[in-house]
C-alpha cells in the first residue's frame, strides 16, 4: 500500500522508520517531512494544513492510508475533509475527526468529558470573560498552588501553575480580558494542583476496541534536574519503572476503558491514537490531559518497543478491526535524548551545519528541526535531533543515547545529560 504520513518532526521521523519496516508498505510519502524522513520515503513540500494540496497528492499517488502526526490538521478537521470528499472518502485516515480531536483542542471539552464519564481528574471550573468575577471569587476560595489553563491550543504554553493568589488573579484577568493566549484563552479552566509524578499512556483505538501501547515518561524542562523553562520535550524513556502492572491495571480500568466507552456513549467516532497525560498520585492515576495524537519525543521511545507490524495495527484502527490485530511489545528499554539549538526554548540559533551523524553507533537518530542544504544538513528548529537507544536495561540505554548525542556536532548544540537517571 501507499501511505501518506503528515508532519515533519522527530515523531514523524520515527513513524517513517517504523512504517517502512512493514511488508505492507510499498511507498511512503511524507508531507512535508524532513531530511530524516527522506531516508524512508518521498518528502513532498506541502503544509500540514493545506488540505487541497494533500488531496491532490493523495489522488496522484494512489494513497491507501493516511497517518496524521501532529494535532493541528486533526483539530482543523483533516479526517472530516477526507470523509466529506467524494474522491477521498474511501481512503482510511488514522487520527480522529474534529469532534474527537476536541479532547485536545478544548480543555473545557475534555474536562466535561472526564466528569461526565467518571474519569479521575483534578477538580476544576471553567470561566469566561462574562464570569471573570466568579472566577476571582473561586480563586480566593481555592488552595495554592492553582493551575490556570487556556481552553484552546497554545503550543504547550497555555498552562500556568500559580503559587500566589495575586499571581493567579493577575493571570486570570490577563487571559480572559487581555487575550494573553489569543482566542485560546477566551475560556480558562481553573484546576486543582495535583501532587505526583507524571507519565504518558498511549492507546490506539478503532472506536470500539483498543490496544495499550508502551507507556513513556518525557522530560519537559530545558535544564538538568528538571529546572528552567518548559520545552516541547528534552527526552523520554519507555517503559516507566513506576508504571507497574498494578498501576497499569488501574489506568486501564479507571481511565482507558471509560474513555473509549465514553466516546461511544457520546457518539464521537474515534479512529486513532489517544495520548493520556497522567499524574500518579500515591499510586492512583489522574488524567491531566488528553492529546489526539502521539507525543513527541515519546513516540521516539515508544515505537522502537513495538515488535508487531505498525501498518497492520493502523489499518486495523482505521478500518475498524483492531481487535483482530496483534500487538507485541519488546521487553527492551528505549531512551531518547533530544539535541536542541542554542538559545532554545527562547530565540534560538539556526542554519548551523550538523556533522558527526556517521559517528553514532548504538542509537537511532530521528531528525526534527533539520533541512538539507546541498550536501549539508543544517539546523532549522528548536528541537533538532532525537537520539534513541534500545537496550536491555535503562542504564545502558541512557548511557548509549547520551554518548551518541555527544558524537553529533553543531554550533550551539545542547542536550540534557540527566534524562531518565531519576528513574534508576
Ligand atoms: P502539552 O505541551 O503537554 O500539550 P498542554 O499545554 O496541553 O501541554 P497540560 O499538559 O494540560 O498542558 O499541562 C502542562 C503541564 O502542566 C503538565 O505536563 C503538568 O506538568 C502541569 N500540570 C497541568 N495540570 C496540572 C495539575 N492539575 N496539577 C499539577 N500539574 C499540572
Amino acid at each position: 500500500m501507499n501511505i501518506l504520513l503528515i508532519g515533519s518532526g522527530g515523531r514523524e521521523s520515527a513513524f517513517a522508520w517504523k512504517l517502512t519496516q512493514s511488508p505492507l508498505c510499498s511507498q511512503l510519502f511524507i508531507a512535508p517531512g524532513n531530511p530524516g524522513t527522506a531516508a524512508y520515503g518521498t518528502n513532498v513540500n506541502i503544509k500540514v494544513t493545506d488540505f487541497e494540496a494533500i488531496k491532490q497528492l493523495a489522488l496522484e499517488q494512489g494513497i491507501d492510508l493516511v497517518v496524521v502526526g501532529p494535532e493541528e490538521p486533526l483539530v482543523k478537521g483533516i479526517h472530516d475533509f477526507f470523509l466529506a470528499d467524494e474522491q477521498l472518502k474511501g481512503i482510511p485516515v488514522v487520527g480522529p475527526q474534529q469532534e474527537g480531536a476536541k479532547l485536545e483542542g478544548s480543555k473545557d471539552f475534555s474536562k466535561q468529558f472526564m466528569n461526565r464519564h467518571g474519569i479521575p481528574t483534578a477538580a476544576s471550573h471553567t470561566f469566561t470573560r462574562e464570569t471573570l468575577q466568579d472566577g476571582l471569587t473561586y480563586l480566593a476560595s481555592e488552595g495554592l498552588p492553582v493551575v490556570l489553563k487556556a481552553d484552546g491550543l497554545a503550543a504547550g504554553k497555555g498552562v500556568l501553575i500559580c503559587t500566589t493568589l495575586q499571581e493567579a488573579e493577575t493571570e486570570l484577568v490577563e487571559m480572559l480580558t487581555n487575550a494573553k493566549f489569543g482566542e485560546a484563552s477566551n475560556k480558562v479552566v481553573v484546576e486543582q494542583f495535583l501532587q505526583g509524578i507524571e507519565l504518558s499512556v498511549f492507546v490506539l483505538t478503532d472506536g470500539n476496541s483498543y490496544k495499550v501501547l508502551p507507556e513513556a515518561k518525557d522530560y519537559k524542562r530545558i535544564g538538568e534536574g528538571d529546572t528552567g523553562l518548559n520545552t516541547g520535550g528534552m527526552g523520554s524513556v519507555s517503559p516507566v519503572p513506576f508504571a507497574d502492572p498494578d498501576f497499569m491495571q488501574k489506568v486501564e480500568q479507571r481511565v482507558i476503558i471509560p474513555t473509549v466507552e465514553g466516546l461511544k456513549k457520546d457518539s464521537i467516532p474515534y479512529k486513532g491514537f489517544i495520548f493520556i497525560g497522567l499524574m500518579n498520585c500515591a499510586g492512583d492515576p489522574y488524567v491531566i490531559e488528553y492529546n489526539c495524537r502521539m507525543g513527541d519525543p515519546e513516540t521516539e521511545s515508544v515505537l522502537p518497543r513495538i515488535s508487531s507490524d505498525l501498518v497492520e495495527l493502523m489499518k486495523g484502527a482505521a478500518e475498524g478491526n483492531l481487535a483482530e490485530k496483534e500487538l507485541v511489545i519488546a521487553d527492551q528499554v528505549a531512551a531518547t535524548v533530544v539535541c536542541v539549538a542554542g538559545g532554545y526554548p527562547g530565540e534560538y540559533l539556526k542554519d548551523k551545519k550538523i556533522s558527526g551523524l556517521e559517528n553514532v553507533r548504538g542509537s537511532m537518530v530521528f531528525h526534527a528541526g533539520t533541512y538539507q542544504d546541498g550536501e549539508e544538513i543544517k539546523t532549522s528548529g528548536g528541537r533538532v535531533l532525537a537520539v534513541t537507544s534500545l537496550q536491555q536495561d535503562l542504564f545502558t540505554a541512557l548511557q548509549q543515547a547520551t554518548l551518541d548525542a555527544s558524537r553529533i556536532y553543531y554550533d550551539g548544540k545542547y542536550f540534557r545529560k540527566d534524562i531518565g537517571f531519576d528513574l534508576i
